[in-house]
């Protein structure tokens, strides 16, 4: 898929009624600063539509950026920042889990993690969220710029352990500075787009 046009379609804010697209919708999450925007304007091919750089505190929303009129990217709110009060957690975690359970088209999942740190609680309850919701997340392995080629493997092993990923699933290694990894993810969002 060639992206040709993106819209930044739908805010949705805790107490903002979630959109019912009619077309499929293929999902983001992660931590705060794992490198999601980035990922995110990597694909689109925009330096910066997505917002980089997440503050702790900003406004959580889930932003829906429509794509070529086809298809949604969904930005999810990132989690995991410590100074957050648990209040924000609880909303957060509503937000989230309203949205997997009710969303009618989202097709595809992408959880990504930053390649050098385990997995943390919060990405493992992520995963779990989504295994319970009946998808199967892809993952991606953020920053692999930053670690050595020869640790790679190790890690990735690594994150597949601690989220104890379903068997056969793909940890893709990407890099937003080198663009390494995008190919094969266009390629996970194509197979769902072409059906
Ligand atoms: P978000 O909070 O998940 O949306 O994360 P951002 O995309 O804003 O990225 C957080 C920080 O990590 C920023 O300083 C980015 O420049 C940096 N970053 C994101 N992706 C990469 C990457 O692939 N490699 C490196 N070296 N830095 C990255």
């Amino acid at each position: 898929m060639k992206i040709k046009s993106v819209n930044l379609e739908t805010v949705c804010g805790i107490t903002s009624v979630l959109p019912e697209n009619d077309k499929v919708e293929i999902a983001f999450a992660g931590r705060s600063n794992v490198g999601k925007s980035s990922l995110i304007n990597a694909l689109m091919n925009r330096k910066a539509y997505a917002r980089t750089s997440s503050q702790p505190g900003k406004t959580q929303t889930i932003n829906f950026y429509n794509i070529n009129e086809t298809l949604y990217f969904v930005d999810l709110p990132g989690y995991g920042f410590a100074k957050v009060s648990k209040d924000t957690v609880a909303k957060w975690g509503k937000m989230i889990d309203n949205y997997l359970e009710n969303s009618k088209v989202l097709r595809l999942v992408f959880l990504l993690v930053d390649i050098r740190h385990k997995p943390n609680a919060n990405d493992i309850q992520m995963y779990d969220w989504c295994i319970e919701y009946g998808f199967n997340p892809i993952i991606i392995a953020t920053k692999e710029d930053k670690v050595k080629r020869s640790q790679k493997a190790k890690l990735i092993k690594e994150i597949k352990q601690t989220l104890n990923v379903v068997d056969g699933t793909p940890v893709i290694p990407f890099s937003s500075l080198t663009k390494s990894g995008r190919d094969e993810i266009m390629e996970y969002i194509d197979m769902v787009y072409e059906g």
